[in-house]
């Protein structure tokens, strides 16, 4: 009988490792002058030295050397004073000079680590990630293989290449083996990635766009028995492009490779590729024999050394961790944990924030962008940020705090503005949304409540103040919600004799 997830975790422990490829967003390539603007023609943003011809020479990119330190620091890594590059020999068209100048046994950042939170059954707990190292690389070429049914090389007729992300530098950031996560170990992985891309968006490096390739994720995870402390095969699913997928894939591969080992079979070391639609992997490239890549040293580059004083000038820039800004959003704002957690979720966290910074009231910031823009937004199938943007919202906010609008035609107000009539001025000069404080034309609404309901207006006069509710409601009803509604109540127990 096939183990499903719960038998998995009881009778093996994962053992799980991650590595992130992430591009940064420099202006240029890591060793020339090319830009590395996304969606451009294809090989329109190439020269000599990201083409490999004879004779060109690669020169580094010293933004994207501050780019790793600034990682390496927020990882809480050492900084190496000296490191180099490395050629890694391998022939495929996607890297037109057959080597990729990487890192190998010199990386820039080396033992570091994340420390990331997860909810269990025992309440939140911290698990720590370590880092192994940080390297800097160039990333390769796209093809794009033309015929075939599966747009894989298998069965194509011809390929393309595009040589415009060829030489666009590339961090790559490798964990140690994260043991002890047990059931919790897809959330982990997920929380991993999910913090280090905040991480990495807060340090303002990557554009960090996993659907567009900015941030990519190798997951491996090996199973042991229970107990036994013995190391099990591990396998690799390469390129995992979702925060979810991330879980996902590894929560199919323990079962996957739990129900290999329970019947008496072995796992191949092997790169996998996820299937987005089933949450399986399938197998790619077999690693039982390891690659060749022929390492040597750059010869073209001198070595990375920088200055102590640079790295300290970097560390004092660093910005608020996000878990530590996270923590003082949800105290400042006095946000009850579910609330956060949803916030978090919804990403909407730096939207809210804008909002505040705006002068919105906190609890009312949360409750229009997670309720209402959000509930449209969901229907709609679009971000929320689509819809309205915090310059509206916090008007709005202003708005209903001033007393120019209730609750009421706020809603109205940020319907118009969603459906484009305008910024939210416009709309309740269109709509005609003004709040009625007029007093006589709140004195004529408050004659007709009384006049539909005269026994409720005696109750009044005769001392029963909560009755009152009914003729404020009926006002309120008869001006479709306009009326101000403390005025309102105001003039009718004065009307009735009861001040
Ligand atoms: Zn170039
Ligand atoms: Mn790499």
């Amino acid at each position: 009988m096939a183990l499903k997830y719960d038998d998995v975790v009881e009778k093996y422990e994962p053992t799980l490792g991650l590595e992130v490829h992430v591009e940064l967003n420099t202006n240029t390539k890591m060793f020339c002058g090319c830009s590395t603007e996304f969606g451009a023609e294809p090989n329109t943003q190439t020269c000599p030295v990201c083409l490999g011809l004879p004779g060109s020479l690669p020169v580094v990119n010293e933004v994207a050397i501050e780019s790793a330190i600034k990682i390496g620091l927020a990882l809480n890594c050492s900084i190496a004073p000296f490191s180099r590059f490395a050629r890694k020999n391998y022939f495929y068209p996607d890297m037109p000079k057959d080597y990729q100048i990487s890192q190998y046994d010199e990386p820039i950042c080396v033992n570091g680590f994340l420390d990331v939170e997860i909810d269990t059954d025992e309440g939140v707990k911290t698990f720590r990630v370590e880092i192994e190292r940080v390297h800097m690389e160039e990333d390769t070429g796209k093809s794009l293989h033309v015929g075939g049914a599966t747009g894989r090389i298998h069965g194509a007729e011809y390929s393309l290449l595009d040589y415009n992300r060829a030489g666009i530098p590339l961090m790559e950031i490798v964990t140690k083996m994260v043991p002890g996560t047990g059931k919790y170990a897809p959330q982990v992985a997920r929380a991993y990635v999910t913090e280090l891309r905040d991480i990495l968006r807060s340090l303002g490096v990557s554009d960090v766009k996993m659907e567009q390739g900015s941030l990519r994720c190798d997951a491996n995870v090996s199973l042991s028995p229970m107990g036994s402390g013995i190391l099990g095969t591990r396998s690799e699913t390469k390129n995992v492009n979702s925060l979810r997928s991330v879980e996902r894939a590894i929560h199919g591969e323990m079962i996957r490779q739990a129900n290999l080992l329970q019947n008496g079979e072995r796992i191949i070391q092997e790169t996998r590729h996820f299937l987005e639609e089933s949450g399986e992997t399938r197998p790619g490239r077999s690693k039982e024999t390891a690659e060749d890549y022929r390492y040597f040293q750059e010869p073209d580059l001198v070595p990375v050394a920088p200055d102590a004083s640079w790295i300290e000038e970097i560390r004092s820039t660093l910005p608020e961790r996000p878990s530590v800004r996270r923590k003082r959003l949800q105290a400042e704002w006095a946000v009850p944990d579910k609330e956060m957690t949803a916030m978090i979720n919804a990403e909407l966290l730096d939207t809210v924030e804008a909002t505040v910074k705006l002068g919105a009231d906190p609890t009312k910031a949360r409750t229009w962008w997670l309720g209402e823009i959000s509930r449209v937004a969901n229907e709609k199938e679009v971000e929320a940020t689509s819809l309205m943007n915090p310059d509206q919202v916090a008007e709005i906010i202003l708005l209903v705090a001033s007393g120019e609008l209730t609750d009421k035609l706020a809603r109205q107000v940020v319907e118009g503005v969603i459906n484009g009539e305008g910024t939210p001025r416009e709309v309740i000069e269109k709509r005609g949304l003004k709040v009625v404080s007029d007093d006589s034309a709140l004195m004529a609404a408050i004659e007709g409540a009384i006049a539909s309901q005269p026994e409720t207006a005696d109750r009044v006069r005769g001392g029963n103040i909560p009755a009152a509710g009914a003729l404020i409601g009926a006002v309120m009803k008869a001006t479709g919600g306009q009326a101000d509604a403390a005025r309102v109540r105001e003039l009718l127990l004065k009307h009735l004799g009861q001040e």
